[in-house]
């Protein structure tokens, strides 16, 4: 079977535009592939969080992405510091890593621009990091955003080029792996895209009436004056919402009202947000039941860190003795 390899970063909460953009296609995954999902907490140190901070956000996202569906018996659940052979492989890869090469990593360039002050070599050295999560567990496929195409293009480059300096094929070049079905969640402020960052996110923790509010105060305009006329960008992402969580009896009712000019767009926001709820609702039930389970979150990361500590040190003895430890 097939191995992919996936890592979650441990900040903030699962949004919509998370659970159809990324969540859904690791809920597929785990059952075709031979999957490592690990929560990326080395990699989220370059920004210094606070010490308690660092393990709550762990432990939340965990919670968030078991409620979704992730399932402990199906794939490898970890946290990345559970595994100390990554850490081992980094440094094996910084070795053969060379300073242009990391600085002239876009990723990096945007991150030194953005905090100056704070311009580490784990920054630096972060597409290396990347690089030996992936293929300590000899991965054929890492499900990734273009923004990470570059980075997967330099882990097949070290991965090339360990196989080279030893001799060896040990490493298969990982490829980046798009499901087909990804889908663009747009934000509630019709500027393209939901996410954290936008503050236009609807999150699976929300509670019914925070949804309520935000969808009622999603930007809509004067409405169409011309029937079957092209739906501006602000109500096509709100169709799109639509499409996603409602039925689709409920999208072509609004869809005809949106043609014939008898839309209100109140009632479709109404909609949409009852919709909605009866979407994340469930998930928001399960992520409260998991997250105040201390005892199964801890078993489920010490099975995951077993499963992968397992591939791993299987890689590493493999690696040492190539590089001439005895
Ligand atoms: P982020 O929350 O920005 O770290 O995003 C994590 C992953 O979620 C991304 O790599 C995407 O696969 C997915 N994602 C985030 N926002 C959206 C969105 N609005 N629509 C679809 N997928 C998304």
């Amino acid at each position: 079977m097939e191995i992919v390899v996936s890592g979650i970063r441990p900040t903030g909460n699962l949004h919509l535009g998370n659970y159809f953009g990324a969540v859904k296609n690791f809920l597929q995954m785990q059952n075709e592939y031979n999957c490592f999902f690990f929560i990326a907490d080395w990699h989220s140190l370059t920004t210094h969080p606070k010490p308690n901070d660092l393990s709550a956000n762990v432990s939340k996202i965990m919670a968030e992405y078991l409620a979704c569906g992730l399932d402990p018996d199906k794939a490898a659940i970890y946290v990345q510091s559970d595994v100390k052979e990554i850490l081992e492989l980094y440094l094996y890869l910084n070795m053969n890593a060379y300073l242009g090469e990391l600085q002239r990593v876009t990723s990096f360039k945007d991150k030194a621009r953005k905090q100056p002050d704070n311009v580490n070599a784990g920054l630096l050295t972060y597409p290396t990091l990347m690089a030996a999560d992936i293929i300590i567990h000899k991965a054929q496929k890492v499900p990734v955003g273009r923004d990470q195409e570059q980075n997967m293009e330099i882990t097949r480059r070290f991965a090339r080029r360990f196989n080279m300096i030893y001799e060896t094929d040990l490493f298969p070049e990982p490829e980046s792996y798009t499901p087909a079905e990804s889908v663009k969640v747009p934000g509630l402020d019709g500027s393209g895209k939901m996410g954290k960052s936008e503050g236009n996110a609807i999150y699976l923790i929300d509670d019914p009436e925070t949804i309520r509010k935000k969808v009622m105060k999603a930007v809509t305009d004067s409405g169409p004056t011309q029937q079957n006329s092209e739906k501006p960008e602000v109500i096509e992402n709100l169709f799109t919402l639509l499409k996603i969580v409602s039925s689709a009896d409920t999208y072509e009712f609004f869809n005809e009202k949106y043609n014939s000019c008898a839309i209100r767009y109140g009632d479709l926001k109404k909609q949409l947000a009852e919709d909605i709820i009866n979407f994340t609702e469930p998930i928001r039930d399960r992520i409260l039941g998991i997250a105040s389970d201390k005892e199964y979150m801890q078993r489920v990361a010490n099975e995951g860190a077993e499963k992968a500590r397992e591939s791993a040190s299987a890689t590493m003895k493999e690696v040492r003795k190539l590089i001439g430890f005895k």
